[in-house]
């Protein structure tokens, strides 16, 4: 009661629930005898609804990586790619409202080409029924709607709603950057949303919990950027799947509040459920500049009294990754997968080494991940010293601001004009370019060449920007970014090397300099971009879906399962990588998020078949040739069900639900893989699809395509409700007739049985209603 007091009224609801939270924390430490908690533990286990119940084992080593949780997240943030699947999902609930705040941004549907004016025009005229249908939704169930330009999901979350121990669940896999705020934010496919949205107890596996100590400081070229850069080159794609990263030492000292959020953005390309950061004064200088100073004071209190935002002295860790951030150099990541790390002092080396192009053809600076007020000044730091030695950028050079508050304040503060007297474009606060919406019209889509940018964005799979294939995106920051515009050489090393001035003189740039936060505050920016920030319902509101609309398309629910053991057939062995991208393609599919049947013919498209090398090909049995989706809607038009064969880490990237949900609408029952990325592994749940990994991974080899993979113990385990997991024996049939048996395991819950055996979680959740 006493923590409420100090909230003023119009911050309430954006502050975390801190005196439930604390008493909630005091009952997990009776149950687990005090044994020392990190600060992701006490964040997510006083989110708990029972935590008797999901804690019963009574030692973090009987619950780490095993128990699964049942939790009630604060709050839900969409964008409007994945917001449109999570209200048509929510719609079919027939709830009044929302039973925990939740907000909508429109930022992925916005073009990037000319600049904000022209580039806003045209993207709300294209996406006008997709954005009337979120905003009616809005209205009618009392939800926050960001409309187009108001800046992008992350950005606004971290201004607006992450805090010092919220929990939120965001339908993006960019959500844990809300985590730079000491927040537990977990990004999840629609479905997930909408358990936090109808108040069902949301679903996570314990997870373990990683260490990362940061020694030393942060200096010169040296960005937080930097760090989870080089962090990812040292776990990989894979390495963070089943933690959440919590990071610790003297060197968090020396990141900014925004810059610990760029770190936990990232956390997304390891894998890692989330990240977060202990509170420190950065966030309260951050809370104070974002006008919530009245939360600081609450964090202060509740931490200072009752140690909640930080770890226990003596917190164990499942792993513990040491960083120097004294003898950290600035890395740059890529091209087409963001764990493939390079010193800048090698990055010359590798160019030629792997004979990527000598040239660089954009330069890209902003998005989400690297957008805030002190990535802005750095780079205009840089660009003031390249314009006061009369340089001018030597390739296309974009800038997207992350949200109206930024964009309005560094406007204020004279950057935008230097970023466009310098040949800037200024795109829309939008995702743009980082989404496949980079209407880029120096390189075309079909080019055959090789070209390559350097961007501040967090992800580089094969046509994420541009939509051409053999654009090799190399990650970096955005100090990197803009040295690089004014050589636009890939051997060019800004901290050691010069360029040649025009009059025969070297120019060497000195190491960027920024403000943390902007001097004079920041300002909101244009009225028109702000929602009300305290919605109420209005059931009156009627939303409307056209049988005509090619963009929005009521969903009709799944079958539930028939009772029977699966029987499906090999459509596709996926050969490397499978990422979400290749699964269900962004750029100009996600004009069709709310048309499962139409999205449905990107299924697999950027797959790459094993047996033949070929990008979106199958096989059918009589050897004709198809694309994948038309072989599985021919599949599914036969009643041959399906099922895809694939490697290590399938469904890694994004947070898109369509990736389960398309398989499942097109007839597909079953995924076989040697390892899954852990959002996707649960979308597939959440869909009822059968999620199976190689007990021996080397059984990958002995499977082709036509193979029928029957389950022989299905019903079996089912009747046991699963276990939390367990073994699937399948009977593999060749095309030759010779059968053998093979092991896999599942993952699946009690809870996600009843998704499996209802036909989906949605289909779930309304039997429980109406029993
Ligand atoms: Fe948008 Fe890119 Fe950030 Fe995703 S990663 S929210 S597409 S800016």
């Amino acid at each position: 009661a006493n923590l409420s007091t100090i909230i003023p009224s119009q911050l309430q609801a954006r502050t975390p629930p801190y005196a439930k939270l604390v008493s909630k924390l005091s009952q997990v430490k009776e149950i687990l005898n005090n044994q020392p908690l990190t600060l992701a533990e006490k964040i997510l286990y006083s989110h708990l609804l029972n935590p008797a119940e999901s804690l019963k084992h009574g030692n973090l080593s009987q619950i780490r990586g095993l128990e699964y949780l049942k939790l009630s997240p604060d709050r839900v943030a969409m964008q409007d790619a994945s917001a449109q699947m999570a209200l048509l999902q929510f719609m079919t609930c027939g709830l009044p409202s929302t039973a925990v705040p939740a907000s909508i941004h429109c930022d992925h549907l916005i073009v990037g080409k000319d600049g904000e004016s022209k580039d806003l025009k045209s993207s709300i005229a294209t996406n006008k029924e997709v954005f009337d249908f979120l905003q009616s939704c809005g209205e009618k169930y009392g939800i926050q709607f960001w409309g187009p330009g108001s800046g992008i999901i992350h950005q606004i979350v971290l201004e607006n709603f992450s805090a010092p121990g919220l929990m939120m669940l965001g339908t993006d896999s960019h959500t844990p950057n809300a985590g730079g705020l000491g927040a537990i934010a977990i990004g999840v496919g629609g479905a997930d949303a909408v358990d936090a949205l109808t108040g069902t107890p949301w679903e996570l596996k314990a997870p373990k919990i990683m260490g990362v100590h940061l020694k030393g400081q942060l200096n010169g070229w040296c960005t937080p950027k930097d760090i989870i850069t080089y962090l990812a080159g040292e776990l990989t794609v894979r390495g963070g799947t089943g933690y959440i990263v919590e990071y610790f030492g003297e060197g968090v000292k020396s990141l900014s509040c925004t810059g610990m959020a760029t770190i936990c953005n990232m956390g997304a390309e390891i894998g890692a459920t989330t990240s977060t950061f202990p509170y420190q004064e950065a966030h309260k200088r951050y809370l104070i500049s974002t006008h919530r100073g009245a939360i600081a004071e609450a964090a202060d209190e509740v931490n200072s009294k009752f140690g909640f935002l930080q770890a226990d002295a003596n917190a164990s860790y499942d792993k513990i990754v040491e960083i120097d951030l004294d003898k950290l150099e600035p890395h740059v990541n890529g091209p087409f997968t963001p764990d493939l790390s390079t010193p800048i002092s090698q990055f010359g080396a590798a160019t030629k080494e792997n004979q990527w192009p000598e040239k660089l053809s954009a330069g890209l600076i902003g998005s989400c991940t690297n957008s805030s007020y002190q990535d802005m000044s750095r780079s205009i730091s840089l660009i003031k010293q390249a314009e006061a030695a009369g340089l001018k950028p030597k390739i296309p050079f974009f800038v997207t601001p992350g949200s109206e508050q930024i964009r309005a304040t560094i406007e204020r503060d004279g950057l935008i004009d230097t970023f466009q007297d310098n040949g800037a474009i200024v795109l829309a606060n939008a995702c743009g370019p980082c989404i496949g919406q980079w209407d880029r019209v120096d390189i075309s889509k079909s080019s055959q060449e090789t070209n390559a940018i350097f961007t501040s964005f967090n992800r580089n799979f094969r046509a994420r920007n541009d939509g051409n294939r053999n654009t090799m995106n190399f990650l970096t920051s955005p100090d990197i970014v803009t040295a690089m515009i004014y050589s636009g050489d890939m051997n060019f090393n800004p901290m050691k090397d010069s360029i040649k001035l025009p009059n025969g003189e070297d120019f060497k740039f000195q190491p960027p300099q920024g403000a943390e936060l902007p001097g004079k505050g920041f300002i909101p920016g244009r009225a028109e971009f702000y929602p009300d920030l305290a919605p109420q319902p209005h059931p009156e509101v009627e939303i409307n879906v056209s049988p005509e609309s090619t963009r929005l398309q009521l969903l009709e629910p799944f079958k539930p399962w028939n009772g029977e053991e699966l029987k499906t057939s090999v459509l596709l062995k996926v050969e490397g990588k499978c990422t979400t991208d290749h699964i269900s393609a962004a750029g100009v599919w996600l004009k069709y998020k709310g048309h499962l049947e139409n999205i449905s013919y990107n299924t697999l498209i950027g797959a790459q078949n094993k047996e033949t090398g070929e990008v979106n090909t199958a096989y059918d049995l009589d050897g004709s040739k198809h694309t994948i989706p038309e072989l599985m809607i021919k599949w599914k038009n036969q009643n041959k069900p399906w099922n895809v064969v694939a490697e290590h880490n399938y469904g890694e990237g994004s947070a898109r639900e369509h990736a389960a949900l398309s398989p499942k609408f097109l007839g597909g029952e079953m995924i076989l893989v040697k390892s899954f990325a852990r959002i996707h592994e649960t979308n597939l749940k959440k869909q009822g699809m059968l999620p199976l990994t190689f007990a021996n991974e080397a059984d990958y080899d002995r499977i082709s395509s036509g193979d029928v993979l029957e389950t022989v113990n299905l019903r079996d385990m089912i009747a046991k409700d699963g276990n939390n997991g367990g073994v699937v024996t399948l009977r593999v049939t060749k095309t030759n007739g010779e059968t053998f048996e093979i092991q896999t395991k599942h993952t699946m819950s009690k809870d996600q049985i009843d998704f499996f055996k209802a036909g989906s979680a949605i289909n779930h959740i309304g039997n429980l209603r109406r029993a």
